[in-house]
């Protein structure tokens, strides 16, 4: 574990590497408080790729983060060498979705459009037609022309979809789920609403249904930032990864947000230190590539959320 003058010290290191060798450093909202602070943007997914497509100047991605956020990375941004700090840092959703998956699926409803969350492995994404996050899910799925869906890999994200949309949603896999966002549990958020009677919580899509039955407010982690800055309250009760709460704090000083239970971090994002960044940004390892065949799919499905989405 590093003390505070031993972060500075190799924060100073990357910081001129990452000049030197002309390279961004993005962080989910998930990670380490001292990979957040170092990062040029801190953000979701698809908010990171998509912020790395608009640095021209940038000829390598650090993309702190797990498995399948870099891989779209790697899609969005080819000309760009995309690296994982950690190899290790995989998303056990993801992995439930496998090709062979959604290929069973397919045979069972071969007219039914499949939707994939990004928290899907590039390959799962090459055989959708579409990706969402679970910030924009909702609008994905009202235009499509269907009334049920194949969706996956969450089936939390799934029903509070079908709920919205008023689609019948089937998920693929049956019961696939986010480890961390199933933490959650509808007593803990009254004992601390009991506590800080006008505290408002904020719920991710990935928790169960219960937990989304007492928010205040569902929504993705970037719907959160901005309903916590827009919002007249003053303390919130969050329920999601306790990274999160970092960038809470840092955007609204004057708030108080509080873990809806303090055991919710995923081990996984929590995989990748400064020294694993520095390793890689020193080595260029630990490069994501994404065969072309993949890739030109996994694109088509990405493109066609964003155009849904512009
Ligand atoms: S928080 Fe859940 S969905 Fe996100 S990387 Fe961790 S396990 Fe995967």
């Amino acid at each position: 574990m590093l003390n505070k003058a031993n972060i500075v010290a190799l924060a100073e290191k990357i910081l001129g590497l990452k000049k030197e060798k002309k390279a961004i450093i993005l962080a989910h909202n998930y990670q380490r408080l001292e990979v957040q602070d170092i990062a040029d943007y801190v953000g979701d997914s698809i908010e990171l790729s998509r912020k790395a497509m608009n640095e021209q100047e940038a000829e390598l991605i650090v993309f702190a983060a797990v498995d399948f956020m870099a891989e779209s990375a790697a899609i969005l941004n080819p000309s760009k060498k995309v690296l994982l700090p950690s190899l290790g840092a995989r998303c056990p959703m993801a992995q439930m979705l496998t090709v062979d998956e959604i290929k069973r699926w397919k045979v069972l409803y071969p007219l039914l459009p499949v939707v994939l969350y990004v928290n899907t492995l590039a390959s799962a994404k090459a055989y959708c037609d579409v990706c969402c996050t679970s910030a924009n899910a909702v609008e994905v799925i009202e235009s499509l022309d269907a009334e049920t869906v194949l969706f996956g890999p969450d089936r939390n994200l799934a029903e509070y979809v079908e709920k919205k949309t008023g689609k019948k949603i089937i998920p693929i896999p049956e019961r696939g789920f986010c480890p961390t966002h199933l933490l959650f549990q509808p007593e803990d958020v009254q004992l601390l609403k009991a506590k800080h009677p006008n505290a408002v919580a904020l719920v991710h899509p990935e928790c169960s249904l219960e937990m989304r039955e007492i928010a205040d407010f569902v929504g993705s982690t970037s719907q959160m930032c901005r309903y916590a800055r827009e919002s007249s309250a003053r303390t919130f009760v969050v329920a999601t990864e306790e990274g999160l709460l970092h960038r809470l704090r840092k955007d609204n000083p004057d708030k108080q947000f509080i873990l809806a239970y303090e055991g919710a971090v995923c081990p996984n994002m929590k995989l990748t230190t400064l020294e694993k960044l520095y390793a890689a940004l020193k080595e260029e390892k630990h490069v994501v590539t994404v065969p072309d065949a993949v890739a030109r799919q996994g694109r088509k499905a990405l493109d066609r959320m964003f155009e849904i989405t512009a």
